[in-house]
């Protein structure tokens, strides 16, 4: 997607802009989202900023999801740091808790220590138009002041509960992934689970030996992978201790998602729609070859195409079903009981403990963005999102949110490593407030026009993806949002990675002191006269 060469810079020169802020910046998260934006914003010579978090930890998704069995989906030395890569990952898939070690390390090690401030919810942030300023308040009722904030707010650990009738009303242990309580012991009990999504098919696998018996109920099959996971031994250490091989893999993994991603984005659809059909051939029959009952054996296998809905790995999830202490229920649920739960065929399934792998609020009204955001002259970010659909300049802002920033913002996600997202959208970002800062501007904001522009060509990109397509009908996918959009960045990460680096500055408008109505009135003006 081309930038247009800017044709404004500095709108003009108002009112002052008035009181001083706490600070520079506040990053909003603490997940590998806010600590790349740490190090970003020091690589940039920007040191008077906080990294606020809800939590008394760091790590975000990491610290949240703690069930049995969590772990990367794809390889750790690709899942991790260009700048921050390891050798010592205990598993080719790490679990969880080293992910969130990681975190911890790199907070050491970039000195972002003494910049946390947890335990501390933002529960809304406002833009101060006289003074250029943004006004986050937090659950203790107080208030910071930045003139930059960076929401890093992630979007998988916020826990989504099924909408099921009765639901509350259990009598038993009611338990979400997102909330695991440890306290919680599983042995002996009759156990169930409700969904098959990617959370699911770690989780049930880590727990089915301990369970006296687990029923899990299944809305959507999901596309299994064989899983190349082993532990990393003394050798294998030794061998990913080295850099260079190390480079070379991570390479070789990262062609691999560009070489999908071209061809989504780029190929023409017979191309693509064949590619997936090849792709799916083998990966019915390795799946239908793990399961010896038939008939369960068929209820495990989609019926959407490959690519519709996230696929994940494992190379025992598919065959916990040929157990006789797992029941698969793919009759719908209608409600649950203070015994269990009750399915349209009239099933009462008597269980101890519920376990909800139902996913996370992602494009759920309220849950994007978490709390209100009010820019300029009080616009509210979900009231413009819902009105307008989805969209932001490359994942990263929002015209008439001026100084406000995001990570994964609408079309800023490209499906592969989120890692490499947030390096390009937090390296976006920290060059965007440097460049603010060295114009001895108050406010930077996108301009309307190149706003307008990068989404109307994502959605002509969008135009041919086949979500859209019969072959996703019945997916369920999350890929798409309330809207029915897919506001994901259709580019390549090669392509993501360039634009976040090297846009044009003059894409952004900069302001010295806050703006007065007449010079308002004259930007807009010259816009107009632009086009
Ligand atoms: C089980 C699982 C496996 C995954 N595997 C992969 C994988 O293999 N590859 C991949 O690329 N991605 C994977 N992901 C996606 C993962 O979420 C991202 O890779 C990444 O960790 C997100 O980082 P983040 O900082 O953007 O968001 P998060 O980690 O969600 O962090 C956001 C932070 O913001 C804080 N926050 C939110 N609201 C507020 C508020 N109002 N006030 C204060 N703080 C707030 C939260 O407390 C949280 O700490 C996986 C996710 C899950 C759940």
């Amino acid at each position: 997607m081309k930038e247009r060469k800017n044709m404004s810079t500095d709108v003009g020169r108002g009112a002052s802009a008035g009181i001083r802020p706490d600070h520079e910046v506040v990053v909003i998260g603490a997940g590998f989202g806010g600590i790349g934006t740490g190090i970003a914003l020091q690589r940039k010579g920007i040191h008077d900023f906080v990294i606020v978090d809800k939590w008394d930890r760091v790590g975000g998704t990491w610290h949240a999801n703690t069930y049995p069995g969590v772990a990367v989906d794809i390889p750790s030395f690709i899942y991790s740091f260009s700048y921050e890569q390891r050798g010592d990952w205990s598993r080719v898939f790490a679990p969880g808790s080293e992910l969130r070690d990681y975190a911890e390390s790199m907070v050491d090690k970039y000195g972002l220590r003494a910049r946390l401030r947890l335990n501390t919810t933002i529960v809304a942030a406002d833009f101060d138009d006289r003074n250029s300023l943004w006004r986050l308040s937090t659950d203790g009722g107080q208030q910071l002041t930045a003139r930059y904030v960076v929401l890093a707010v992630g979007g998988l650990e916020r826990p989504k509960m099924p909408e099921i009738e009765g639901l509350n009303d259990f009598g038993g242990t009611l338990l979400h992934t997102a909330m695991w309580d440890d306290d919680v012991s599983l042995a002996g009990k009759r156990v169930a689970v409700i969904g098959t999504g990617a959370t699911a098919l770690q989780l049930i696998p880590a727990i089915v030996g301990e369970t006296a018996h687990l029923t899990v109920f299944q809305r959507t099959p999901i596309w299994v992978f064989p899983k190349s996971d082993a532990e990393i031994g003394w050798l294998g250490r030794q061998v990913l201790g080295r850099k260079r091989i190390r480079s070379v893999l991570r390479l070789a993994g990262n062609l691999g998602t560009e070489l999908a991603m071209s061809g989504m984005v780029a190929g023409p659809a017979w191309l693509t729609a064949g590619g997936r059909r090849l792709a799916e051939a083998p990966i019915r029959r390795w799946m239908r070859s793990q399961v010896r009952d038939p008939q369960v054996r068929e209820k495990l296998m989609p019926r959407y195409g490959l690519g519709c809905k996230r696929p994940s790995m494992s190379n025992d999830y598919l065959r916990t079903f040929d157990r006789p202490d797992v029941t698969l229920v793919t009759e719908s649920i209608e409600r649950v009981t203070e015994r269990g739960v009750v399915t349209a065929d009239g099933v009462e399934h008597e269980i101890d403990v519920l376990v909800c792998a139902t996913g996370f609020k992602l494009w759920d009204r309220g849950a994007v963005p978490p709390f209100p955001v009010r820019g300029r002259g009080g616009k509210d970010l979900e009231r413009f999102w819902t009105d307008n659909r989805y969209q932001s300049y490359q994942g990263v802002t929002v015209p008439g949110f001026p100084n406000a920033f995001t990570i994964t913002g609408p079309y800023g996600f490209v499906l592969g490593s989120y890692i490499w997202m947030i390096e390009a959208t937090s390296a976006h970002l920290a060059r965007a407030i440097a460049e603010s800062k060295r114009r001895g501007a108050t406010e930077i904001e996108i301009r309307q026009d190149v706003h307008e522009e990068y989404y109307r060509e994502c959605l002509r990109r969008q135009e041919k993806n086949f979500l859209f397509t019969p072959v996703c009908e019945g997916s369920n996918t999350y890929y798409i949002d309330n809207n029915g959009d897919s506001p994901f960045r259709p580019s390549t990460h090669g392509e993501m990675y360039w634009q976040n680096r090297h846009f044009d500055l003059d894409v952004y408008q900069y302001t010295v002191g806050a703006p007065t109505p007449a010079v308002r009135a004259e930007a807009g003006r010259r816009e107009a006269q632009q086009h």
